[in-house]
């Protein structure tokens, strides 16, 4: 692991300078050497989370661009009247045509432009916010970096496009590789980006990839880290974390598609993973069984209510592996894992901050701080994933 950071040093020289870093917002680091930046995201996590215990050299990426695997254009007119692809001017709902994203997979990119290319010729037009006239809204992109599968997600204003089938085929001519198109249907004044209504046009509407050994489908608003070179470091440095020996009931809270839980089943007895999210706990299913996974089940629902129930039930986990969205976890899921007194609790964070918040409340009751790794999984933008021993005194 440390060998790669010395890498880093010797990339550090390669800067990156994208045009619109500062219309765009979404990389606050653009410009800085790549060492730097890992200086920077170390110092940021030894000030928030130094006094828990000491934290390891951040682990960075041999080749810090080009790294996300789902790539989101927003579609609009400038003033000309010509399409434009890009994203939201940083605070506002202006539009920044995006030609060349620096950590976007390339690939992806590439179909955005044929994307807006096509439109013309199918006269299909884009979305008009104010208005609510027009048809596509946005593109929504994610790749299997190992599968090389495909998803193009088209969002629409309204449910009808047009041409459908001809549309898929002039895209796929382009884009053989793609191997499913999805439509989805959002009509409401929002700022998100997919709306409830979906459905394929093209193959089976998911994308399946591969992470630590383990195969998993993903589904259009299931959440996937963005970054899967990292995240084989993240889980595996999770899984080392728990020092699993096979006799484990382990809990994965916020388990998404069941990524954690799964690569975790073969070094335990039981895995229990739980998630908010409908469509990801029905591809977490699917992909126990699609992986040959007995020992894992998971259930619907809110992270904290499901706690509280375990221990109200009197039920016992050895481990609970917490992943919560960069918001942190709450007084109701923490004080529930109290109650549960699981042996250790590891603690995969997005959000230094509330990670520290949380932190704070397990370690005045009951719980150590053992050991603290950042993985840099996000090059160029100043948010960092940190991963938390916690065992109890
Ligand atoms: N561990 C997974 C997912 C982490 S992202 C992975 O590595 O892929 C955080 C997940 O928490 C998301 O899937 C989100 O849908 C889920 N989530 C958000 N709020 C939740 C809640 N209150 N209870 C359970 N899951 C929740």
């Amino acid at each position: 692991m440390r060998s790669e950071q010395g890498k880093n040093k010797k990339k550090s020289t390669e800067q990156a300078v994208c045009p619109i870093s500062k219309k765009c917002g979404s990389c606050q680091y653009q410009g800085m050497a790549y060492h730097k930046q890992l200086q920077k995201k170390q110092r940021q996590e030894e000030s928030l989370l130094g006094s828990f215990g000491k934290v390891e050299p951040i682990i960075g990426m041999k080749n810090p661009y080009y790294y996300r695997n789902k790539v989101h254009a927003v579609f609009d007119r400038d003033r000309r009247g010509n399409v434009i692809s890009g994203t939201y001017e940083a605070k506002s709902h202006r539009v920044v045509a995006v030609e060349n994203c620096l950590i976007e997979d390339q690939k992806s990119q590439e179909i955005i432009h044929t994307i807006k290319n096509l439109l013309k010729s199918f006269k299909i037009k884009t979305y008009d916010e104010d208005t609510g006239y027009g048809l596509l809204r946005h593109v929504m992109i994610r790749r299997g970096f190992k599968s090389g599968e495909i998803m193009v997600i088209l969002v629409l204003g309204s449910p009808i496009l047009p041409s459908k089938n001809n549309f898929v085929k002039a895209l796929r001519k382009e884009h053989p590789e793609i191997t499913t198109v999805v439509l989805n249907v959002n009509d409401k004044k929002t700022s998100m980006v997919l709306g409830e209504k979906e459905k394929p046009i093209y193959g089976p509407g998911f994308i399946k990839d591969e992470l630590c050994g383990c195969t998993f489908r993903i589904s259009p608003k299931s959440f996937y880290q963005v970054n899967p070179v990292q995240t084989e470091i993240l889980y595996n440095t999770a899984i080392e974390y728990a020092g699993l020996k096979g006799k484990e009931t382990i809990i994965d809270a916020y388990c998404g598609i069941g990524t954690i839980s799964l690569i975790a089943a073969k070094h335990v007895k039981k895995v229990i993973g739980v998630e908010l999210n409908k469509d990801a706990v029905k591809d977490a299913k699917i992909n126990a069984k699609e992986n040959h996974i007995t020992n894992a089940e998971f259930r619907q629902g809110d992270a904290g209510e499901f706690m509280v129930k375990m221990a109200e039930n009197d039920q016992k986990a050895d481990v609970v592996f917490m992943d919560p969205p960069r918001a942190g976890s709450d007084v109701k899921f923490l004080s529930s894992v109290v109650k549960l007194n699981p042996k250790k609790v590891v603690y995969i964070s997005c959000g230094p901050d509330t990670l520290a918040r949380d932190l704070k409340y397990l370690t005045k009751h009951g719980y150590q701080v053992k050991r603290i790794q950042p993985v840099d999984m996000f090059p160029f933008c100043n948010h960092c994933e940190t991963v938390v021993l916690l065992e109890r005194k």
